[in-house]
């Protein structure tokens, strides 16, 4: 990734209102050389089991999907704002993370 590309998408983040309370670090998944749009936190345990099954799981990149997150077996984490969904505006593809408070 190109230098003036990472000022390019820090500088369209920090103008984006809707930025999620990141609880460790930012990170915001990255699509299609462009930021995704925060589409917010699941509003119960089926969607978050939707989220968990179909989304793509983001940790500073694409993470292959650990086991932990089958919420069905593991439970819900202690808060749904632990779990962020975002979409590319581009390839409509979802993502989420998933930060312990
Ligand atoms: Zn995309």
């Amino acid at each position: 990734m190109k230098w003036t590309l990472i000022e390019a998408l820090i500088s369209k983040s920090r103008k984006t209102p809707d930025i999620p309370m990141f609880l460790q670090r930012v990170d915001r998944p990255l699509c299609c050389k462009d930021i995704t749009e925060f589409t917010g936190y699941p509003a119960n345990d089926d969607e978050l089991y939707l989220v968990g099954d179909q989304d793509i799981y983001w940790e500073e990149g694409v993470k292959g999907r650990a086991s932990m997150y089958d919420f069905r077996v593991h439970g819900s984490p202690e808060s749904l704002r632990e779990i962020a969904r975002f979409t590319c505006r581009h390839c409509s593809k979802k993502y989420f993370t998933f930060q312990f408070t």
